[in-house]
């Protein structure tokens, strides 16, 4: 079923959902389980899994010079999802990024998912090789994430790259993209951010994921902003759980999110590693009553592999 589906069925409920990444290369399909066993008591009726381009690394040879590789340390996005719907019989969201794909590459691995019949995909552009600085597309694949959900709206239309494909079949994805209640970090201004966002809802896209935040005004602020422009399609809010004290610097670092001031200082009151995750906590907790009783159309929680703090969050909130 599509994601878009199941918040119409949930008829102004609040459903919950969770985003997994795949293992590291070499783990196998146990550590995915692990994080969802315990969390499916909560009925997720989707849950996403994470897809992650390939990194250059720098490997010391003998001779002592360094040797550039290529690796993708954790691959697997499909055969994750497959085995996901085929365990739990809940439907997978594979994420689907611009890097590392050319067009080809994009039209091939639609295919698979809908032969899969895997009908939900996140469309995003992807962030930057760590050595790259920024973000490269690969020769012959898209810039954004904009030209990506084109490229999925037009294979809903039975429109191939290959124009020699007559009466192609057309797929039914449903597209979810990403949304910056605080601003992509890339974008000279929020306008211009939320002017492509818009783009990207008229280009296909039926739904938005927001990037974790701390301050739930924020993404009221940002859903106000996207009815103001005529970007009408549900709004989930993402929700990750501040639990070290070292994240107080490396959440805004990474993400290009603020931390509230009242978090910061129950934080920096805390004083031990299990007090800090207590705040940390607490504090979601808190977030997630309030969107709830907002009735944001789901909770979509980023569970890092710790599902007892999910488990934990989610418990005081269903
Ligand atoms: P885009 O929509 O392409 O936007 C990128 C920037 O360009 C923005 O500043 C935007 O304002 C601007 N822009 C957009 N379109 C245009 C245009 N046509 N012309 C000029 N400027 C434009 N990354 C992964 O690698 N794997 C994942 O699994 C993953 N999952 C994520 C899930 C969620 C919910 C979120 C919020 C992010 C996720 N990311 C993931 C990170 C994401 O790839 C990065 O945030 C990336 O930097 C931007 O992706 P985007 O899809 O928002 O890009």
């Amino acid at each position: 079923m599509k994601v878009t589906d199941y918040f119409e069925k949930a008829d102004g409920r609040t459903l919950v959902s969770f985003e997994v990444l795949p293992p590291l290369k070499g783990g196998g399909m146990d550590s995915i389980f692990k994080t969802l066993d315990p969390l499916m008591e909560f009925k997720p009726p989707f849950i996403d899994v994470t897809y992650h381009r390939e990194e250059f690394i720098y490997n010391k040879r003998p001779s002592g010079y360094y040797e550039k590789t290529s690796i993708r340390k954790r691959p697997g996005t499909v055969g994750i999802c497959a085995s996901i719907t085929h365990r739990y019989g809940v439907d997978a969201v594979p994420h689907l990024i611009c890097g590392g794909f050319t067009k080809d590459d994009t039209e091939n691995a639609l295919i698979d998912l809908a032969f899969l019949n895997i009908h939900n995909v996140l469309a995003l552009r992807g962030d930057a090789r760590k050595f790259d600085g920024k973000f490269v597309p690969e020769k012959g694949g898209h810039e954004y994430a904009l030209d990506l959900v084109q490229q999925i709206s037009d294979m809903n239309q039975g429109k191939y790259l290959d124009s020699n494909i007559e009466n192609g079949n057309k797929t039914e994805f449903c597209i979810g993209i990403a949304g910056y209640p605080e601003k992509h970090f890339e974008s000279p201004n929020f306008e211009m951010d939320l002017l492509w966002t818009k783009k990207k809802v008229e280009a296909g896209a039926n739904y938005i994921v927001t990037q974790m935040f701390f301050n739930n005004q924020a993404y009221f602020d940002y859903v106000d902003k996207c009815r103001a422009i005529g970007i009408n399609v549900p709004i989930v809010p993402g929700l990750k759980p501040l639990t070290k004290l070292y994240q107080l610097k490396s959440l805004p670092r990474m993400f290009f999110v603020n931390m509230p001031e009242e978090l910061v200082k129950e934080i920096q009151k805390a004083k031990t590693d299990e007090a800090v995750k207590e705040v940390g906590i607490e504090w979601c907790i808190r977030q997630s009553k309030e969107l709830k009783e907002k009735g944001v159309p789901c909770l979509h929680y980023y569970t890092m592999g710790d599902s007892k703090t999910i488990h934990r969050i989610v418990s005081a909130i269903y």
